[in-house]
């Protein structure tokens, strides 16, 4: 089922926008020599962007928590008189005389007035009809929507959050505003809801969860964004890869392996450079020539192709690698495992005719079910996004044609195929339409994991070809995806999904055997050698601590199974076993467990 819906227009948009400017008429009364800026409706809320002028110390002024609960009150009171929002269209000229003494607005309307911007200095298409809505005393230049007055926004289902520095208009060089960042709900149990979330993500931060189950680590000296995984973290990144090998094996991908280096006429003739050079490290150059780490392993995927005569009989062929590529992303835009500088990437070309593209393409979403399935992943959405004529030639390939041919193909696989997808325009790739999963994880917190991108430009850059059913040549068209994304953002996104209560076959270690005393050793010690010659991840804890202590060390790493083991298991040959979630399971015989313990592994089952 598609959704071309705008969002803009629902109440819960509505409720947000509105509550934005309340809260502006709110910190005018408390600051009146406020200058304002823009405050739009976001994801989870609102936020809008004040100037307080400056500190004696040179320092932009900013809010106090004091501060915030004196706006949020004030809000209440102005949500308590119900004031009409009230709409106008106004010529610029009489905007400007009602913003005279605010700055930032007297530039925003020189952009409405220009056209090409919105009331928030956005891009837009069409040239806007300059407009404000006002209540009580607040007038705002705006396109609205807004709720009809100020009651509808509920008292008990906004809270303000944060303030943070923000640049006018994203721009280092133009002033430092103050954010404030607010949440808003249609009511109280959704606020509720909201910050119980924040809380348990907050537990289940994935910088936090990877170094108490000893999963990765960042160190200064090797550098920022380049995460280093420890032994934990190398046996979930083998369990991933080893899926993928499964299911691409099953879906008639290929392996190739190909090298981190390559020289300069690669990606020059890749397109990427200069355009992307940003991204990239800066080149190496040895005896005059110039070489880079790879941004992306499309380039050698396609030379892969191109070494050999492709007939349409062997159309499509996929070639699938974990291939580890380098970006250089700024260091502010640096987050955890989800933005990072070195990421090994679940990457595979797929490289078909244009009648095998509906078929290759459902073939990946089908892949991504697969996955989403085995994680437990219950809600997910597409985003489509597509080209826009303005960039021809700039940020887009120059064909107007293919874009629009491969775009609708595009359009036409996901509504075929039933996938939840909305289209986001002007966001496409430089060389196609570019397909942006997101997902949400156990607790609703949204990830964007992976994309896929159709290719119709990059081919002919390669000379790729294959002799169709007439004997003519023809250029294949190109699928780039990747749906366990890369094994950092995939890592990070399951440790935050799970808690860190990975499922058995996921888990780093898998038992861990507890004697009750120091006599029950040798026959821990005879388990743990038989676990693992069964293929399980083990370990037997001898240490000298009591047992109750070794249980919760065990708890605290999320073992799945403890086996406690004493006299009477010893003399029956059986474990007690103590599950991570609390069951128990006293004299199973050993057999039976290992036999169930490789069956949830072989199944890769969610159960423990
Ligand atoms: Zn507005
Ligand atoms: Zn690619």
């Amino acid at each position: 089922m598609s959704n071309h819906q705008p969002v803009e227009k629902d109440q819960l948009y509505k409720i947000r926008h509105s509550a934005a400017h309340v809260m502006a008429e709110a910190v005018l009364g408390i600051y009146p020599e406020a200058k304002i800026a823009i405050g739009p409706p976001i994801d989870t809320g609102f936020y809008y962007d004040f100037d307080l002028g400056k500190e004696e110390n040179g320092k932009p002024r900013s809010f106090t928590p004091e501060d915030l609960e004196q706006i949020e009150k004030r809000m209440r009171q102005i949500i308590g008189g119900k004031f009409p929002f009230i709409y106008r269209e106004v010529s610029a000229d009489d905007v400007r005389a009602l913003f005279a003494d605010q700055p930032y607005k007297l530039e925003l309307i020189d952009g409405l007035e220009r056209g090409g911007v919105d009331e928030y200095g956005n891009e837009v298409k069409e040239k806007p009809v300059i407009s404000t809505y006002k209540h009580d005393t607040f007038e705002d230049l705006c396109r609205g929507p807004h709720v009809e007055h100020t009651g509808q926004i509920p008292p008990d289902g906004f809270k303000l959050m944060t303030v943070a520095g923000a640049y006018w208009r994203g721009d280092e060089q133009n002033p430092m505003l103050q954010r404030i960042y607010g949440t808003a709900w249609r009511n109280k149990k959704e606020l509720n809801e909201y910050l119980q979330m924040l809380e348990e993500a907050k537990k289940r931060d994935h910088r936090k969860l990877g170094r108490e189950l000893e999963i990765f680590i960042f160190d200064e000296e090797v550098g920022p964004g380049l995460p280093l995984w420890l032994p934990n973290g190398a046996v979930m990144i083998d369990e991933l890869e080893k899926l993928a090998r499964d299911m691409e094996t099953q879906a008639g991908y290929q392996r190739v392996r190909t090298p981190h280096l390559t020289k300069e006429d690669l990606f020059i003739r890749s397109g990427h450079l200069p355009y992307y050079a940003e991204s990239m490290y800066p080149p190496m150059e040895l005896e005059g020539v110039r070489y880079y780490v790879k941004p992306m392993n499309c380039p050698f995927h396609h030379k892969l192709y191109a070494a050999k005569l492709h007939s349409y009989r062997d159309l499509p062929v996929r070639f699938a690698e974990y291939g580890t590529c380098y970006r250089y992303e700024k260091s502010g835009e640096l987050f955890g495992l989800m933005r990072v500088r070195s990421m090994q990437m679940n990457d595979a070309h797929i490289y078909c005719a244009e009648s095998q593209f509906e078929d290759e393409f459902m073939g990946v979403v089908a892949l991504y079910r697969r996955y989403f399935d085995l994680f437990g992943i219950d809600r997910f959405v597409m985003r489509l996004s597509t080209h826009h004529a303005r960039g021809l030639g700039k940020k887009y390939v120059d064909n107007a044609r293919l874009w629009a041919k491969t775009e609708e193909m595009v359009r036409k696989a996901m509504t075929h195929g039933g996938v939840p997808f909305v289209e986001v325009p002007d966001e496409a790739a430089f060389y196609g339409p570019k397909i942006d999963v997101q997902i949400w994880s156990a607790i609703g917190r949204e990830f964007t994991l992976a994309t896929n991108q159709v290719d119709f430009a990059v081919p002919p850059r390669f000379n790729l070809t294959f002799i169709n059913s007439e004997g003519v040549e023809e250029t294949p068209l190109c699928i780039h995806r990747a749906p366990l994304s890369t094994h950092e953002r995939m890592v990070g996104f399951l440790i935050e999904h799970y808690a860190g209560n990975f499922p058995v076959w996921l888990s780093p270690e898998q038992v861990r055997v507890i004697p009750i005393t120091e006599a029950h050793n040798d026959y821990a010690e005879r388990i743990r050698r038989q676990l693992k010659a069964a293929g399980i991840r083990v370990q037997a804890d001898l240490g000298t601590e009591r047992m109750n202590n070794k249980i919760r060390q065990a708890q605290l790493m999320k073992v799945p199974y403890m086996l406690v083991v004493g006299d009477q298991e010893m003399a029956n040959e059986s474990v007690a076993l103590r599950k991570r979630n609390g069951e128990r399971n006293n004299g199973l015989p050993l057999g039976e467990f290992v036999a169930m313990v490789k069956d949830k592994i072989a199944t890769r089952s969610a159960e423990l």
